[in-house]
């Protein structure tokens, strides 16, 4: 095991395993999002002319479709201020497209209704086929490895782009954005979108045949959407300055929009996963790369961020009503969850999966300069 270490910069630590650091103990994270992002980085300045070049370009692609563009409202502040921008700056056509998972909590619900009426927008909603959601989301838990954010995640994404590609919405609209995504959950912690480990792990643990769950893989959606059905992606977020504070106080004010106590507890699933389930079972807390970029972003102390890592990373009564209600919604007894998750420590390539290829696009997006992130795999 290696000696723990933790930037001396930001809060990134030796929890990351491939975290490397200078002889100032500064990480590689940091430097380099001094290299490669902040000389490039404009947090401070509108690029409204951008951004009309752009909102051109997506009308035009849009000019014989019902939509300009598609955008998936989960109701956390990225995708609800992502839906302001391109209705009231943008001036698109917009088709809200929203997942139900099974675990939206209701402060998501009704903030997606009150973005959707505020912004008099047309909403699409997929529900997911709820046994086969669990089936897949048990397979994960009994497969041991950290990332059990996939089955949600690629619901909501695949769902999204099978949609659009099939109502030939040419424009997927993103919330991503380089203002608070400098730093990315390293690979170990969040695994990427790799469908042939889902389907060798659903084979291995599942009990049902997925028949309607929604499906994209990699070379679906990097090369036949993209090169065969002109699909692109947009990332309005960047050209707008876009503070998140702010940007919450507009959603309020404007629409009555409520915030939540923390980036992705929109959901009582992803709630459990991160706040429990990741830091119990591997140590990784993903409140360090949030809060790592928000110091880079200068809007956060490091001091203030150390303070916020000394709590739990959610309140342990919560946690247990959390279990239990995670328990048995997945149709599992509390004790049964309990010697799942104690269950021995995974990784991706314990199973079949697609990490060649993975590492392929990476290297591809870097040498293109698309990809100026620290993404190590
Ligand atoms: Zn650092």
């Amino acid at each position: 095991m290696r000696e723990f270490q933790r930037c001396t910069r930001c809060v990134m630590d030796t929890t990351d395993s491939k975290i490397t650091f200078d002889e100032n103990g500064v990480c590689d994270h940091c430097r380099n999002f001094d290299k490669n992002i902040a000389p490039y980085w404009k947090p401070n300045e509108n690029r409204y002319d951008e951004l009309e070049k752009l909102s051109a370009k997506i009308r035009e692609a849009g000019k014989n479709s019902e939509y300009d563009c598609i955008l998936g409202l989960s109701g956390g502040a990225d995708s609800s201020y992502l839906a302001y921008i391109a209705k009231e700056i943008m001036h698109l056509r917009i088709l809200a497209f929203v997942v139900d998972t099974g675990w939206n909590l209701n402060v998501a619900v009704e903030n997606i209704e009150k973005i959707v009426k505020g912004l008099d927008l047309d909403m699409y909603t997929e529900v997911i086929n709820w046994k086969e959601m669990a089936d897949l989301q048990l397979s994960f838990f009994k497969a041991g490895i950290s990332s059990q954010d996939f089955p949600q995640d690629h619901a909501i994404f695949a769902a999204l782009y099978n949609y659009a590609v099939k109502h030939k919405i040419k424009y997927v609209l993103t919330g991503s954005n380089s203002a608070t995504e400098f730093i990315r959950p390293p690979v170990e912690w969040l695994y990427m979108n790799d469908l042939k480990m889902a389907k060798d792990i659903h084979r291995k643990f599942g009990k049902r045949e997925l028949k309607t769950f929604p499906m994209c893989g990699m070379l679906t959606y990097k090369i036949y959407y993209r090169y065969f059905k002109g699909m692109r992606r947009a990332y309005p977020l960047d050209y707008v300055v876009y503070n998140k504070t702010e940007a919450e106080d507009l959603l309020h004010e404007r629409y009555g929009w409520t915030r939540y106590e923390n980036k992705h507890y929109e959901n009582v699933f992803t709630r459990f996963f991160e706040g429990y389930y990741l830091p119990h079972k591997f140590g990784f807390d993903t409140r360090k790369n949030v809060a790592s970029n928000q110091i880079l972003a200068g809007t956060l102390s490091r001091e203030d961020a150390l303070k916020r890592l000394e709590q739990p990373p959610y309140d342990p009564d919560q946690m247990l009503q959390d279990k239990e209600y995670v328990a048995k919604k997945l149709g599992i007894t509390t004790e049964e969850f309990d010697a799942i998750i104690e269950g021995p420590n995974h990784v991706p390539a314990d199973y079949k999966n697609s990490m060649w290829m993975i590492k392929l696009g990476v290297a591809v997006s870097k040498m293109l300069g698309m990809e100026n992130r620290n993404l190590r795999i």
